[in-house]
């Protein structure tokens, strides 16, 4: 590992956008960054986690305006939604904040006092678009026209159906109001604008000794080096954090959203007797996840911003690749969603099972394509197949013969099983290779199955009952340090384990350690229950049926 044990390590997630409900994509990086979590504090390392509800910004207030709601209404809704869908996936953050606290906009407008006083903001008049027939300025999100680079039509602030690249609402060609069609016209505005020019050479170094995945600093260096622009950090909008000392203006979300990693880290230090300046001020490693489509504001416009307030920059950041369903990529508009709360939850799907696949089906940096077959396939033939049926084998055999652990101390061929186990784990995680880390941790129970079937307990509880006993103490040694080791794959399933094997406290809160404790003889174990059930043929077909349905209503609202 890279980290140390005496670090004050925080993680954080990209802030769900409390405009809409929580689908696959969201979970392509909250699902890692738990699990990291979890490996983290299986291993004996000091983190605490974070995440919380982005609450402001165009989008939102047009979205409300579309429900005919006022914003906080929208937000609020989608906040407690955004809360339930993390409590349900366990993805088990410390703090679940909001932007929209008190607590948040006092550290934001502390932010941006520092970077006045430091001389990093500049304000000026700019002519801006503004649409005469509505009568207002267009924030980026409420502007449309062509992308200057691939002839798309895009939005103010990013060319999203072409070529995604990041734009000022002045590249557009023939910009147009969102909302009216007209086309937009110049007024003069005073606005504020973040000197991230200034910050060149730092984002450089910062940038190269950046740790977490490769993908996210070579992006920002290759913008970097084409050069950076002033940053228009105040926008013309009703809903929003009031700029401070101009409250004419809300500042644009991308320069308060982030904020809230301190502002939530603030008031969970708050909650629980800690400093918050450990992690933001001293000596803090920070380690960012987030989807490949915000490195830009993660790795060139934050780290800018903490440094020319004074804070302590990221440690990491890790970005995950996108989602795709079913081939296509993943489009709510289009239809191409599976939504956590719709599908998973309301069907009853296993979400453990959910969380294994998210991490186990392709490489963390990949696209991962979701597609219900393949779900089923890794279900019955992985967990059903292999740590299901290695599982209730052992633990039937035993309950039937001796219901108690058997007599037996570790032999030396489990021992450096196990040993290995652990230390091709702490590599995997330390390279945020997720995939690798859940195939290293199923590979174990593969493993276990192989045992139990070479030393044909069967047969030697009638020849041999000392040898049969000692086979299965290593069987259920195994089964301990697959509950602790797939706890932050499979959180629930690893409780459920750990209970049936008799065991004591809560496998949350042990570490790797005790993998290699021997389990007590004489233990008490419980009846054995399966871990995973199989996914059949008519639940595919149902849930199948389910999105062909969503993709068509799609199709025809756009026709
Ligand atoms: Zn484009
Ligand atoms: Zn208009």
């Amino acid at each position: 590992m890279d980290l140390t044990k005496s670090d004050k390590i925080l993680v954080t997630c990209g802030l769900p956008y409390a405009n809409g409900s929580a689908h696959l994509g969201h979970l392509r990086t909250y699902i890692p960054g738990d699990a990291y979590v979890r490996y983290l504090k299986r291993f004996g390392y000091d983190v605490i986690f974070v995440c919380g509800s982005d609450t402001h910004g165009a989008p939102i207030e047009l979205a409300a305006e579309q429900a005919g709601v006022i914003p906080k209404e929208l937000v609020d809704k989608y906040h407690a939604h955004y809360e339930h869908i993390f409590e349900k996936m366990n993805i088990g953050v410390d703090l679940y904040g909001t932007t929209e606290a008190p607590y948040h906009y006092h550290r934001v407008q502390t932010i941006i006092r520092i970077l006045e006083e430091n001389g990093h903001i500049e304000t000026r008049e700019v002519d801006l678009p503004y649409c005469e027939t509505c009568q207002t300025f267009l924030a980026d999100r409420f502007l449309t026209g062509t992308c200057p680079y691939c002839g798309a039509q895009a939005r103010g602030d990013e060319c999203d159906q072409g070529c995604q690249r990041y734009l000022d609402a002045d590249q557009l060609i023939n910009p147009r109001c969102v909302t009216c069609g007209s086309p937009a016209i110049k007024r003069s505005a005073r606005h504020h604008f973040f000197k991230l020019p200034d910050f060149t050479e730092f984002l450089i170094k910062f940038n190269e000794q950046l740790k977490g995945t490769p993908l996210a600093r070579n992006y920002a260096l290759g913008w970097i080096r084409q050069g950076l622009k002033e940053w228009g950090i105040s926008r013309n909008l009703k809903w929003g954090i009031p700029y401070p000392g101009d409250e004419e203006l809300v500042l644009y979300v991308w320069a308060e959203n982030y904020a809230g990693y301190i502002s939530f880290t603030e008031e969970w230090a708050g909650r629980h007797n800690a400093d918050w300046e450990e992690y933001w001020i001293r000596d803090g490693k920070l380690v960012h996840f987030i989807g490949a489509d915000i490195v830009y504001h993660h790795a060139v416009f934050w780290p800018a911003m903490l440094k020319g307030a004074e804070y302590n920059t990221p440690y990491a950041i890790v970005a995950s690749g996108m989602v795709k369903v079913e081939g296509h990529g993943l489009s709510k508009s289009r239809g191409f969603v599976i939504d956590i709360e719709e599908d998973f939850i309301q069907n009853g799907i296993d979400l453990d099972a959910v969380r294994y696949y998210m991490l186990s089906y392709t490489g963390f940096t990949r696209d991962l394509d979701f597609v219900w077959k393949d779900f089923q396939t890794k279900m019955n033939n992985e967990l059903v197949g292999i740590l299901g049926n290695y599982a209730y084998r052992v633990l039937l055999f035993i309950q039937k013969n001796f219901q108690v652990i058997p007599d037996g101390i570790i032999i030396d061929p489990i021992q450096e099983k196990i040993t290995e186990t652990i230390e091709a784990l702490q590599v995997a995680v330390n390279e945020y290779r997720f995939k690798e880390a859940t195939d290293i941790v199923m590979q174990l129970a593969s493993f276990g199955n192989t045992f139990f079937q070479q030393c044909e307990p069967w047969k030697s509880i009638k020849e041999d009952s000392k040898r049969c006993e000692r086979d299965l103490y290593q069987c259920l040694q195994l089964l301990t340090a697959i509950a602790i080791l797939i706890e932050p794959t499979m959180p629930t399933v690893a409780e459920r384990l750990w209970l049936q094997l008799g065991q004591t406290g809560s496998v949350h809160d042990t570490q790797v350690e005790a993998c290699l404790k021997p389990i007590k003889p004489g233990t008490k174990l419980q009846k054995p229950q399966v871990l995973f059930d199989k996914i059949f043929d008519e639940t595919i077909e149902k849930m199948s049926a389910i999105l062909d349905k969503r993709i068509e209503s799609a199709r025809a609202k756009a026709n």
